[in-house]
């Protein structure tokens, strides 16, 4: 078995990780992801590859493998890949890719592949069944089990966000009315936090961010508001782990996960939103569940994605 690359393409970078034959990274670049045609982003990928060979002086006949990562759907059936952010719409990447670089390439969405990171290499090590969800711009999930990552029928398992719930008010950019990602995501974080603005909270957030100001806040400010003693940015992250619980609640009573992970810019706030988040989940599980569950956030940092893939592509395409 030889060297192996993950890489993690996103709308606006894209992250290529080498790895040893051991599964050790050695080296990673960050660049800009080059968005103008699907054939000159595929090329970028296949030069981001060599180039990280020869930084790290490695022959290109020792690469065996390229997992890749991105926000988008993949077709399990024809290996088709969408992406909206990305100029990939009904592309075949995985083996246009194959023919640049000349080694098998698996293409997989990013946020299975961080969670598939997670669970072999980061918190997620050690256990057999692991429900990982990312809380970033949107929110989704992913399910482990050893070692196996399960894509369900037509490989649409684990948008989780995309339940729809009536008391969520707003549109989502699916087309839906109330899904749960536009409350429980970073985007949902703002969201709600502009809603209680314009509604009259007053404290920290308020005086930091008058009306003429909002459009600029970020879920970082949220949080950073509640650290300095906003009562009203503290909310928001409860009122978050609440909405988050009700479906964890029964995926629990489904899987019976001994690990779940939760990333993204949401879960970065800590036990602030981790706490609520830990009490709502054991207040309606039975307690043979509760007494074995974890609930975690990631160990790997922004690698989760590149481990993820790298690995992927090797356990997929050479055993
Ligand atoms: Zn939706």
């Amino acid at each position: 078995m030889g060297y192996r690359i993950g890489m993690d393409v996103g709308g606006t970078n894209v992250v290529t990780g080498l790895f040893g034959a051991d599964g050790k990274l050695l080296r990673k670049s960050k660049t800009r992801t080059v968005k103008t045609s699907s054939q000159e982003l595929l090329q970028q990928l296949a030069d981001l590859c060599r180039e990280l060979l020869i930084v790290e002086n490695v022959s290109e006949q020792r690469l065996s493998t390229v997992g890749i990562g991105l926000p988008g759907f993949i077709n399990a059936e024809t290996g088709l890949v969408t992406a909206a952010n990305l100029p990939f719409n009904d592309i075949p990447v995985a083996e246009r890719l194959r023919q640049l670089i000349g080694v098998p390439v698996t293409v997989e969405n990013d946020v299975r592949m961080i969670v598939y990171g997670e669970s072999l290499r980061g918190a997620g090590q050690g256990f057999s069944h692991i429900l990982g969800v990312t809380l970033g711009t949107g929110m989704a999930s992913a399910w482990v089990t050893n070692g196996h990552l399960h894509g369900g029928a037509g490989g649409l398992a684990g948008e989780i966000g995309h339940i729809a719930y009536p008391d969520i008010p707003y549109m989502c950019g699916c087309g839906m009315k109330g899904c749960l990602e536009t409350v429980v995501s970073a985007s949902g974080i703002v969201r709600q936090a502009q809603d209680g603005l314009s509604a009259g909270w007053v404290g920290l957030l308020a005086d930091r961010f008058p009306a003429h100001m909002r459009e600029e806040l970020t879920s970082k400010d949220v949080w950073q508001a509640y650290d300095d003693g906003d009562a009203f940015a503290g909310q928001v992250f409860q009122r978050t782990a609440n909405w988050l619980s009700r479906v964890l609640i029964p995926s629990v009573a489904l899987l019976s996960p001994d690990v779940i992970i939760i990333g993204g810019g949401v879960a970065a706030a800590g036990d602030v939103f981790f706490g609520p988040l830990r009490k709502y989940v054991a207040e309606s599980l039975h307690p043979l569940y509760r007494e074995r569950l974890l609930v975690a956030p990631p160990s790997l940092g922004d690698d989760s994605g590149l481990y993820g893939s790298a690995e992927y592509a090797a356990k997929r395409l050479i055993s």
